[in-house]
């Protein structure tokens, strides 16, 4: 056979190879068991699948394979009969829009990874705080501002446990120390699970988008889980001693959201529970981009002498300027040096 023609051949048959990758249906992950992943075709019915040594992913190697959110393409190779699971194996890993993912320790981790995909392929993230017992603590919704900035996550800031405040004062300082992320154009709601009241906005706000809950440990993730989604995870009572809870939650799930308590979601709704989110880290984000997920900064940055200014020690800072001003709040630019201080590069 002449020269050509092997490599006609060979060409094609690669080009089949990559062509078959893309074989199959397609499906999203929605959750892990043992060692499955749980895929959702189309069709709403459910596999239990598994990755093979030929498994495609679109995404950095370093990264995780697949977590849940992932848009996948699969291939059944076994029928789901009623409400069994069906099985399959997982094609391709089709590329993230974006995740939340953990740096890790690249040497402690048997397949080489440098980042712990959690979830990927999110819209909404909702940074849950509380008013009281944890008191509200603004650097860490901060954190999550700069992490939802980062990935293209539309952010909604939720104070629950309102039902703590004890009095109008309770309330005025609370709602002093939160109103301060309204005025800077973000969403805000406040919540309390124990009577309710601001669950119906939080409907509207997750309606029609995938979703994640994020916040530190105490503050009442697994209590507004469970009403979203009246599943059982376990919730524990805030330590009284330290005043901090404990993390319950264990295995990432995403749960369709259909109707709560008569309030119909109209489009097709989600929510993802991601254990691990208590470690939340900002180890991706250099500090050359962590300048620009303090909106309010953005115009006095204009005036610093020099443009890669990190407005931390740099002479004639625009921001520094500001600050001192007083058009910029002290307290969210103290905060940004606090995340400055811990960025890894
Ligand atoms: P997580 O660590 O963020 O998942 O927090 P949990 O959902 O486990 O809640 C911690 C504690 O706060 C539990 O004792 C909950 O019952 C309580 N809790 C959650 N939401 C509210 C609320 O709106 N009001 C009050 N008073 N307590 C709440």
């Amino acid at each position: 056979m002449a020269k050509k023609d092997i490599r006609d051949r060979s060409r094609t048959r690669a080009e089949q190879f990559l062509s078959n990758r893309e074989l199959g249906e397609d499906g999203t992950v929605i959750g892990l068991k043992s060692a499955y992943f749980i895929i959702r075709a189309n069709d709403s019915s459910l596999h239990d699948c598994k990755p093979n040594r030929s498994t495609y992913s679109k995404n950095p190697e370093d990264e995780t394979l697949l977590c849940v959110g992932d848009e996948v393409t699969f291939k059944r190779t076994n029928a789901s009969g009623g409400n069994e699971f069906g099985v399959g194996v997982i094609t391709t890993v089709k590329e993230r829009k974006n995740k939340i993912s953990r740096a890790r320790d690249r040497r402690m981790t048997r397949s080489g990874e440098s980042s712990l995909v959690i979830a990927s392929n999110l819209d909404n993230i909702v940074i849950i705080a509380s008013a009281f017992e944890p008191m509200f603590r603004p650097g860490l919704v901060d954190r999550y501002l700069v992490y939802a900035g980062f990935e293209r996550l539309n952010p909604l800031i939720v104070v629950n446990k309102m039902d703590l405040c004890l009095d109008k004062r309770d309330h005025k300082d609370v709602i002093a120390i939160t109103e301060v992320y309204k005025k800077l154009g973000y969403q805000l709601l406040y919540l309390s699970v124990e009577t309710g009241k601001g669950m119906d906005s939080l409907f509207k706000f997750l309606d029609g988008k995938t979703s994640v809950l994020c916040g530190h440990s105490g503050v009442g993730k697994t209590s507004i889980m469970n009403f979203l989604t009246k599943s059982n995870f376990d919730t524990k009572d805030v330590s009284e001693r330290t005043l901090k809870g404990s993390h319950t939650t264990s295995n990432a799930m995403m749960k369709e959201l259909v109707e709560i308590r008569g309030y119909r979601f109209m489009n097709k709704s989600f929510i993802v529970d991601t254990p691990g989110i208590r470690e939340f880290g900002l180890e991706m984000i250099s500090k050359l981009e962590i300048r620009h997920f303090f909106p309010e900064f953005e115009v006095y940055a204009t005036n610093c002498q020099f443009s890669s200014c990190l407005h931390e020690s740099e002479p004639n800072c625009g921001v520094k300027k500001a600050v001192e001003d007083k058009k910029i709040l002290k307290a969210r630019y103290e905060s940004y040096l606090n995340i400055m201080a811990t960025a890894t590069n």
